[in-house]
């Protein structure tokens, strides 16, 4: 498929959410009169993270700015019509606004979870401590037995559908103006500390002024096709969904817990998950389930926290990637400090779908006024990556 242009003055490589958020709001601001080209290798996103995630989003974090991030992206979930809408017409966004359950099994979890309900609270975040009596009334199906507290959001927190977003984003990106070509990007031209073009694998070289690297799990490989690096690597994350004899009465949200193994409703199912207690770099074409994960760690330590999981079967699973950042689980966001206008959003580990609005939005401020003009998302630049400075946030799944 041929680029309406050779020259464009931003080329973003990815188009799923963080690529497409990324159009949108550079396609939004007034003050951007410049093109736009994203190049998406896969239009059907059968294999990006964002068609493969759990779609959820919470307030629960430890770090202020990823609270705001996330509030922010519920506003935009919210108003989704209304900030989408091309023609009248929307993706049905599907939101189930429903609180994560964090829950504390000693006393230093205790400790954390007050320490974090203090900066969600500052941020002005509704979320609410619970004690183990406070538990069982609030969730008649949990097994309180070993717990010492719990976290949960009363609103603003849930889950929504991956690809309404993404395709939220593209189709009102395209309508506003922004070229969208089905094509692999496989080499990036630099001049010096510039980046110039990138050449795609249907042999189309496109110069750009401004290139993003939206690229997902690939975004290391991207980056050394301009001679940078990033520390990114593509992570397994296998979902199970499992259908259960006796439902759960009483609110269900994502429920997490001490062991690291979660669940939410799907539909009248339960999507389950654990972060691998191995959990080496893969090959970014293996998508095979790990299915002894279900059965030797996600089961055994669901049944005891609710019991009518005693009585479950996996009626569907499948894999993902996390684009794992290793230095700190968080994206890397903005200019290579030397070759500036490469731009990063990378390395976005668990969370990058509901971070989208935010982080899009940031890096077309970045791109139209050199600088961030409503969130300061400045902690996540690369310097840190430079510095060998971890971003540090509690919350990570
Ligand atoms: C199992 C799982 C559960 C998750 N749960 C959540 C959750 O509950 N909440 C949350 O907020 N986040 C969650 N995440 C994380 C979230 O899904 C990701 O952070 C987010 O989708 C990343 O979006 P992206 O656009 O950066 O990457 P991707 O969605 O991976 O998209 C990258 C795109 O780049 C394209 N591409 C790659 N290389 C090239 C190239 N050379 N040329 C052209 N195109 C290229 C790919 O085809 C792909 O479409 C989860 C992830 C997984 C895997």
């Amino acid at each position: 498929m041929q680029a309406p242009r050779t020259s464009y003055d931003v080329v973003i490589v990815g188009g799923a959410v963080i690529g497409s958020a990324t159009a949108y709001f550079l396609a939004l601001d007034p003050d951007f009169t410049g093109s736009v080209l994203v190049i998406e290798k896969d239009w059907s996103y059968a294999r990006s993270a964002t068609a493969l995630s759990s779609s959820s989003i919470r307030h629960q974090f430890s770090n202020p700015i990823n609270v705001k991030i996330s509030q922010f992206g519920t506003d935009f979930i919210r108003r989704f019509r209304e900030n989408v809408a091309v023609d009248g017409d929307v993706p049905e966004i599907g939101f189930h606004e429903n609180g994560y359950l964090f829950l504390a099994g000693d006393e230093r979890g205790a400790g954390v979870l007050r320490a974090n309900h203090e900066t969600q609270v500052a941020c002005g975040a509704e979320v609410s401590l619970l004690a183990p009596e406070a538990l069982a009334r609030r969730f008649p199906w949990l097994n309180t037995d070993g717990l010492t507290l719990g976290s949960t959001g009363e609103r603003g927190e849930g889950w929504f559908d991956s690809s309404a977003l993404l395709q939220g984003f593209r189709r009102k990106a395209r309508a506003l103006g922004v070229d969208y070509i089905e094509d692999e990007v496989v080499a990036v031209g630099r001049a010096g500390d510039r980046i110039v073009s990138v050449t795609t694998k249907g042999g189309q070289t496109i110069a750009c002024d401004v290139l993003v690297n939206a690229s997902g799990t690939n975004g290391r490989h991207v980056a050394r096709m301009a001679g940078l690096d990033i520390p990114v690597e593509p992570r397994r994350r296998s979902l199970f969904v499992v259908d259960c004899r006796t439902p759960l009465e009483g609110p269900v949200g994502l429920t997490i817990d001490p062991s690291g193994v979660f669940f939410r409703p799907e539909g009248r199912f339960y999507l389950m998950g654990t972060a691998p207690r191995h959990d080496p770099a893969v090959d970014p074409d293996d998508f095979a389930v790990m299915h002894d994960e279900f059965e030797e760690e996600i089961w055994p330590a669901l049944a005891h926290r609710v019991p009518a999981f005693e009585a479950i079967k996996v009626v569907n699973a499948w894999a993902g990637h996390y684009d794992y950042c290793t230095l700190d689980h968080n994206v890397i966001l903005g200019p290579h400090g030397v070759v500036k206008n490469f731009l990063f959003a990378n390395g976005f580990s668990g969370h990058g779908l509901q971070q989208s609005p935010a982080m899009g939005r940031g890096l077309a401020e970045l791109i139209v006024h050199g600088g961030f003009r409503t969130l300061d998302l400045s902690s996540f630049g690369h310097e840190r990556v430079v510095a060998g400075r971890p971003f540090l946030e509690q919350a990570v799944i």
